[in-house]
């Protein structure tokens, strides 16, 4: 294992070389990998609100979002072999997705 640290050309954290790649943190490069998935997910989350008074599409919906859920925690598995950690990551993405949910909301 090497000790040479690097630093993070996105957050600027100091990691060990090795586990950064194209001068980014693991969790940048988390973060970089679902960011099209986070998207989708904000939007259906979004559209769900919306639906609220029709049940049939809420359920719907409802499925859409946990296969996007499903698909982000695969990708981040792929980059992280701790599933603790991995586990960790997809908690903070998918508070991202539905932070973002508020940012839209109130433009
Ligand atoms: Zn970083």
């Amino acid at each position: 294992m090497s000790s040479i640290l690097v630093f993070c050309k996105d957050c600027g954290k100091q990691v060990p070389s090795a586990e950064a790649r194209d001068q980014l943190c693991l969790d940048c490069r988390v973060r970089k990998s679902v960011a099209d998935l986070r998207d989708e997910h904000a939007r259906l989350w979004r559209k769900r609100e919306r639906y609220k008074s029709s049940q049939a599409n809420v359920e719907q919906i409802g499925r859409q979002i946990a296969r996007v859920e499903d698909r982000m925690g695969a990708r981040i598995k792929e980059l992280v072999p701790n599933e603790r950690h991995a586990v960790d990551l997809l908690r903070r993405e998918l508070e991202t997705a539905r932070g973002q949910r508020y940012t839209i909301k109130g433009v």
